[in-house]
């Protein structure tokens, strides 16, 4: 089956309960077990075991190409989950010098204090990586946030392989429809489901997937940690991942008409994103991603007063932070998702004062276009 086909069917109990279309949602806490069942066989919320969860467990692996995969109760319950099942004391990691502002915070704030030793690589220069003798795992994201950088992915897999180490993806900008890390040879791929495969900005989520073997071992110790989803949540996200293939297909070329758009305007000037040629990316974004995303940065000439003007000239996109659902959001990180960094810090990086970044949503792309235009004769 394909992805859209597998998005609607894959992980359905047919026939449903009760006959039902729909899976539902099973609220209880305490089933009967059956003779010859152990303690494993318990379904129990916590214990991410009950139908409602295994179902959508299901949904997830399927859409993953991935042999099983289990939700968490949010992206940060998924990425700090992996990394407590991957590193003993003593153990070392080698992360992407980018990375989503929490799982950096968590990085940085405490890996000394659970005996974790960690190092950064540069995602785009295999050249520079290197393991040492208590190297575990290497953790990087698809595309990075807010400059729209895509890693180096087909050489991250072939370097875990040779080296002995696990390979762990945060595909939350790219979503399956875009990567399927599991396909591409990923051992661990993880989502923060809060954003596009969810796609309705109401509910906070993770998902972890891989081979049966590694996601049990997460699993259990998601079991201990209680990181688990609530089955209200897992009910709305797996009815949301019927719709993602549609969602992100249209978020797709929405983003793309948005940033071609943009970098023809003299007003602007920068746009980051993978699908326009002068990225310094788009050649091998363009060999391993089916789209380039929902997701695109950029400046204008008029620094942060014009990026000001722009936020409040336009009508369609609300200004927020977060990403991935089906309305357009802008923001500009230095205020809100990067404001925890130093001005140096993030200068270094390349996030300026005046960077603005873009969630493109499903909206029809003439109507975003047309906000772009009006917005910026404003400028
Ligand atoms: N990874 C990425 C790339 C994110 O953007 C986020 C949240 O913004 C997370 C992980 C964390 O996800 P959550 O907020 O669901 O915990």
């Amino acid at each position: 089956m394909r992805f859209d086909t597998l998005a609607v069917h894959g992980g359905e109990r047919v026939p449903g309960p009760s006959g039902s279309v729909v899976f539902p949602i099973f609220q209880g806490t305490v089933f009967t077990s059956e003779p010859g069942e152990s303690y494993h066989d318990i379904k129990y919320h916590r214990l991410n075991s009950t139908p409602t969860q295994t179902y959508l467990h299901d949904k997830l692996a399927a859409l993953e190409g991935a042999e099983a995969a289990v939700a968490t109760s949010s992206g940060m319950a998924a990425v700090t989950t992996i990394l407590h099942t991957l590193l003993g004391k003593g153990d070392h990691l080698l992360v992407s010098d980018v990375l989503y502002g929490g799982t950096h915070d968590f990085v940085t704030a405490h890996a000394e204090r659970l005996g974790w030793e960690y190092s950064t690589i540069d995602p785009q220069d295999p050249s520079s990586w290197a393991v040492r003798d208590n190297t575990r795992a290497v953790l990087v994201e698809t595309i990075t946030n807010p400059l729209m950088r895509v890693a180096r992915l087909r050489e991250v897999v072939e370097f875990a392989r040779s080296n002995g180490i696990v390979s762990v993806v945060d595909n939350t900008f790219a979503s399956p429809v875009n990567f399927r890390p599991a396909v591409a040879g990923f051992d661990l791929v993880f989502n923060s489901a809060t954003k596009y495969l969810n796609g309705h900005s109401d509910l906070v989520a993770g998902s972890v997937a891989g081979s049966s073997a590694l996601v049990e071992q997460v699993r259990h110790t998601l079991n201990l940690y209680g990181g688990s989803l609530d089955p209200h949540a897992g009910f709305l996200l797996a009815r949301s991942l019927k719709t993602l293939g549609v969602r992100v297909r249209q978020q797709n070329s929405n983003a793309l008409a948005v940033a071609a758009f943009l970098a023809s305007s003299p007003k602007i000037a920068a746009v980051n994103y993978a699908g326009l040629p002068d990225h310094p990316d788009h050649g091998h974004a363009r060999d391993l991603l089916a789209g380039y995303g929902g997701m695109l940065s950029f400046r204008l000439t008029g620094g942060v007063e014009a990026a000001e003007t722009l936020l409040a000239a336009l009508t369609l996109p609300a200004v927020a932070p977060s990403l991935g659902g089906v309305e357009t959001l802008i923001t500009r990180p230095a205020v809100t998702s990067h404001a925890g960094m130093s001005a140096e810090d993030r200068a270094a990086v390349g996030i300026t004062d005046d960077l603005i970044r873009l969630s493109v949503g499903i909206e029809d792309a003439g109507d975003l276009l047309a906000d772009f235009a009006q917005a910026l004769d404003k400028v």
